[in-house]
């Protein structure tokens, strides 16, 4: 049986190594010269590639229920064999895994050195355009090749970040063999925001906690550092509330996210006595003054120009209702969410194959015998902190295994 994996990226890599472990002729086809080209990029560098917390919230499907045969205690355990295998030894931070050397390399290279070491064909620079099913085998067309082998394993990344190389080719070889798709859209992905403080804003760095709201409905909350640009915010915790965001933008929906500045604190009424206290212990009575101990000095000013109010502004000089709109703005102020940036910069997509059309227990499809897909092809998308390699890993081991069968 020959075995040939479409795309060396993380979840490609995998399999390749699982298959050609279990003395299968193996044969890895990359259209880049390079292997794990994403890899490289991944944890800023540093490659944050495990989540000791595997809790499934952390990762989204339309068919979220089907994660639970993929994402088992066994398979996770194999996970961890596997980087043992290749001699990975982990940094833990908070249950992230890093390589201990904090470099992507060491990952790619392991990864490389072992498919060198099982013998793995390859092939670089061959961008495979089409698959055709005839009979038992499947014919593989370059531009100028042609391949003949008895499986194939879809690993061809997603639309994210294309200049890695997935740039969402792939869905449409699933598709040619019979696949439906969950529509793609950009994730973990900085959101565009409406506003004037952006002028004000951009550049700062903040620890706040955001509150994502869908026609009203609070959704998801996340604390953590906002980054906000010249068109709107960034940061993990904006990454984590964007997949949300995507999916109810295509649909139309009002997207909005209010955003607590002072994210110690829970509750209005806290706030406002915070405020106070503040005044009366430092005999403070102008605005700014107030926040300046606390808060980023260019958000302050930002912030009196939203409420039309001098610098000089003091706290006894406004009216309750003025007061009451400075603890609202200080505690959920509002960020009008109107799209998404591209897939350009979007880190994964969600939407893809559905899970529904792959046999959880090998992954390979429920439309065509002998066809295998893995990683970022399928419809699950996780969370910042490793959930998205965790996928590809997973996914990889499981097909791997299952193609030997
Ligand atoms: C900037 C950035 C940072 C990230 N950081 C993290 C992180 O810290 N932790 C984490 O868990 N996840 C992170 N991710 C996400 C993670 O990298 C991906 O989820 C993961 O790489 C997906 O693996 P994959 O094998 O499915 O696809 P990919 O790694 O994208 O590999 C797909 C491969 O297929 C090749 N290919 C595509 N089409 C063809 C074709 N027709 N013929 C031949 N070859 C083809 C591509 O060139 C590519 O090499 C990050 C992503 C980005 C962009």
């Amino acid at each position: 049986m020959k075995i040939a994996v479409i795309g060396g990226g993380a979840s490609g890599l995998v399999t390749a190594i699982i298959a050609a472990r279990e003395k299968k002729e193996v044969l890895i086809l990359e259209r880049n010269q390079q292997y794990g080209k994403k890899i490289l990029m991944t944890g800023n560098g540093r490659c944050n590639y495990w989540n000791e917390d595997q809790n499934l919230e952390h990762y989204h499907s339309r068919d979220w229920d089907l994660l639970k045969n993929i994402i088992t205690e066994e398979n996770k355990k194999q996970v961890k064999y596997f980087f043992d295998s290749l001699g990975i030894v982990p940094k833990i931070k908070n249950g992230y895994y890093y390589p201990y050397s904090n470099q992507a390399t060491s990952i790619q290279s392991a990864l490389f050195k072992e498919l060198n070491r099982q013998n793995v064909s390859r092939l670089e620079e061959f961008f495979v355009k089409k698959i055709e099913k005839k009979k038992d085998q499947f014919i593989i067309y370059s531009e100028d090749k042609t391949l003949v082998v008895d499986q194939v394993i879809l690993a061809t990344g997603s639309s994210a970040y294309p200049k890695t190389g997935s740039d969402g080719n792939g869905y449409q070889l699933a598709k040619s063999l019979g696949h439906s798709l969950v529509p793609v859209l950009p994730s973990l992905v900085q959101l565009k925001t409406k506003g004037k403080y952006l002028k004000e804003w951009n550049g700062i760095r903040m620890d706040v906690k955001l509150t994502l709201y869908i026609d009203q409905k609070e959704i998801k909350k996340e604390t953590g550092e906002i980054q906000f640009t010249n068109y709107g915010i960034s940061g993990i915790c904006v990454f984590n509330l964007s997949g949300f965001a995507s999916k109810a933008l295509a649909l139309s929906k009002k997207v909005k996210i209010t955003m607590n500045c002072c994210p110690f604190i829970d509750t209005k009424e806290e706030l406002n006595s915070w405020l106070s206290n503040r005044r009366k212990e430092l005999k403070m009575e102008k605005l700014e003054d107030l926040l300046e101990g606390c808060l980023n000095y260019k958000w302050i000013l930002g912030l009196l120009k939203e409420l039309n109010f001098s610098r000089d502004t003091n706290w006894k000089d406004l009216t309750k209702k003025e007061k009451e709109r400075v603890v609202e703005l200080l505690f959920a102020f509002p960020l009008e969410v109107y799209d998404t940036n591209s897939f350009l910069n979007a880190q994964v997509c969600s939407g893809g194959v559905p899970l529904s059309e792959i046999n959880p227990k090998t992954m390979e499809s429920s439309k065509v015998k002998n066809l295998y897909l893995v990683g970022e092809i399928l419809d699950v998308d996780g969370d910042c902190g490793g959930y998205n390699l965790g996928f590809a890993w997973i996914s990889g081991i499981i097909a791997g295994k299952g193609c030997c069968k």
